[in-house]
């Protein structure tokens, strides 16, 4: 390289260099920049959660349900929410406990607990229109604040055909029923994550960066604690101490 001074400073190259050298130029400036951006992920990763190995973890323990996909945007397309509708999926997650269901708002998915299948063919079908109800709710409410199991998601869990729905699970699903000390929200999607150890103060909120920054770490979507008191009424659903 012949003025690799430019590249490390991040100055622009003289005018005066042929078609050449800005052919080099165009090549070698992202792979600096990646470089620069990996030693900071991974420092950043260091003291939060590494990333790739997340995303692993999660990819493995969920298993997608076209059938019960289809049914959620059949019964999403009735009541007119046909962008809602386009975008809804439901996996198994075989890595939930103690935990039913899961409705992730900002993807639009849902996530199952196979045990539940354990109970009986009504009780995955239950939940599933539980955090279906969720995502109507939310949906409809279109960025107002609404709360988890108030007046919204109790009209979506009638006109899902489960009029006066509880807002917990209590199913005995797990056999070591973890109770979670501590809570987390994200500043962003307001994904409330229950947790046993306390997280790092540079965690962030994983869903969030994959949707919104491909992947990679970014300090807009932190986690940020919150007390037990509002973890319970944001999310009745998790076991909490
Ligand atoms: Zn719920
Ligand atoms: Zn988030």
């Amino acid at each position: 390289m012949r003025h690799p001074e430019y590249y490390q400073l991040g100055l622009g190259l003289p005018s005066n260099l042929d078609e050449g050298t800005s052919t080099r130029k165009q090549q070698s400036r992202p792979s600096l920049r990646r470089s620069q951006s990996n030693g900071m992920l991974f420092d950043l990763f260091e003291i939060t959660r590494p990333a790739p190995r997340k995303k692993i973890a999660r990819g493995r323990g969920l298993k997608f349900d076209s059938d019960l996909t289809e049914k959620c945007k059949r019964m999403v397309g009735m009541v007119g929410l046909d962008a809602l509708a386009g975008q809804i999926k439901v996996f198994w997650n075989l890595r939930l406990s103690s935990t039913a269901g899961l409705a992730h708002h900002s993807t639009a998915q849902i996530d199952l607990n196979p045990r539940l299948e354990r109970f009986g063919p009504e009780e995955p079908e239950r939940t599933l229109l539980h955090e279906l109800a969720h995502l109507i709710a939310h949906s409809r409410a279109s960025g107002r604040t609404i709360q988890p199991h108030g007046p919204e998601w109790q009209s979506a869990c009638s006109e899902l055909g489960i009029p006066g729905e509880n807002r917990c699970h209590d199913l005995p699903l797990a056999n070591r029923v973890i109770k979670r000390k501590l809570a987390y929200r994200c500043r962003y999607c307001g994904i409330i994550v229950p947790r046993v150890r306390k997280l790092s103060r540079d965690s962030a909120c994983y869903p969030c960066c994959q949707k919104h920054n491909g992947g990679g770490y970014s300090r807009r979507f932190l986690l940020e604690r919150i007390s037990i008191q509002e973890a319970k009424l944001l999310a009745p659903e998790h076991e909490w101490v």
